[in-house]
């Protein structure tokens, strides 16, 4: 049993609380790598934004569970080394799907994981999400469970079609689960094509598809049922038009790949939403710079010199997000 607090690691009930009152949302980057994770922490560092570091079920199976964990314990030492004196880092399981899985992350050290019961009946999902709460709550980890079913395939987890949370079922959810965080479905969605072409409309200036608006009056009703209550955003990289382009530019092949429209997540982050998950944004801006060397310098066979720039990419991609969307810098 290792406790995240040794690691330097904190939990998500602080900071989730100071970003509902201050208007801001904490960033949720997923990490399977160690351009990643160094890509975020310097993000992080540079900005003094607080952040969570996600780890899926996939990348546990990619990059090993214990490896993992020894890199997030790095991560807090090597924000302290970029002059981050006390660094705000959780580190977050991401879509557990069993009590079990949630249980080894906590032993492990995570400081916040995340139990989705989303895909059973409803009092199945409650049952799953509250014998991890009182499990996790023992050792004063934080729990987000999820009402509601998102589109989209993310690793391990996907879904045809999404229903939205049922503002009337927040409370009672909440109260039996006694979660901390809830991830609720209005419309976001997981992966790089977060809508059908049909789904959209299309700008006639540049052709570019349009994705239609997230449901806010469901999000408006959530917060009225569970006023101050920490409300999380699944699956909301904004796929970066610029970064299609480079992909498709430089041998790739992304159609009509299409994510949430940063506006509307600027609106969100001002809201009780406190934590925005974004990951394919970071595969798309990491795929789009090691293309890019791979087309103009063929003869290139150094993995740093690939990996560099793509992690250069990413750096200033999470600056971006947290900068000039979640407003969550000068926050830590
Ligand atoms: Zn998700």
């Amino acid at each position: 049993m290792v406790s995240y607090k040794e690691l330097g690691l904190v939990n998500t009930r602080d900071m989730f609380a100071k970003a509902i009152k201050g208007g801001y949302a904490i960033p949720a980057f997923n990490f399977n790598n160690m351009e990643q994770l160094q890509a975020i922490i310097k993000a992080a560092a540079e900005t003094k934004s607080p952040v969570i570091l996600q780890v899926s079920k996939g990348a546990r199976n990619y990059a090993n569970p214990t490896l993992l964990r020894y890199m997030a314990q790095g991560a807090v030492e090597y924000a302290k080394e970029l002059g981050w004196e006390k660094p705000q880092i959780v580190l977050h399981l991401d879509h557990g799907d069993s009590f079990e899985l949630c249980k080894d992350c906590v032993d492990l050290g995570f400081s916040s994981v995340m139990i989705d019961g989303s895909a059973l009946p409803y009092e199945e999902n409650i049952a799953l999400s509250k014998k991890v709460a009182d499990y996790a709550h023992q050792y004063d980890v934080t729990v987000e469970a999820e009402l509601g079913v998102l589109a989209g395939v993310e690793d391990e987890v996907q879904a045809e079609e999404s229903h939205y949370t049922r503002p009337e079922e927040v409370i009672d959810f909440s109260k039996r689960t006694g979660c901390d965080s809830l991830a609720i479905s209005i419309g976001t969605s997981h992966g790089a094509y977060k809508f059908k072409p049909e789904q959209c409309t299309r700008d006639p200036k540049t052709g570019r598809l349009v994705p239609p608006p997230l449901a806010f009056d469901v999000l408006d009703a959530i917060m009225e049922q569970l006023p101050g209550f920490p409300i999380v955003l699944h699956g909301s990289s904004s796929v970066p038009q610029e970064y299609v382009d480079m992909i498709n530019k430089y041998g790739g092949k992304l159609p009509d790949a299409v994510g949430i429209p940063e506006e509307q997540l600027r609106k969100a982050s001002k809201s009780a939403v406190c934590k925005i998950n974004i990951d394919s944004d970071s595969r798309l801006a990491f795929t789009a710079a090691v293309r890019k060397v791979f087309a103009e310098k063929p003869g290139e066979f150094d993995p740093r010199k690939y990996c560099g720039p793509a992690r250069d990419l990413m750096t200033e991609l999470y600056k971006h997000k947290i900068i000039n969307v979640l407003g969550s810098d000068n926050k830590a």
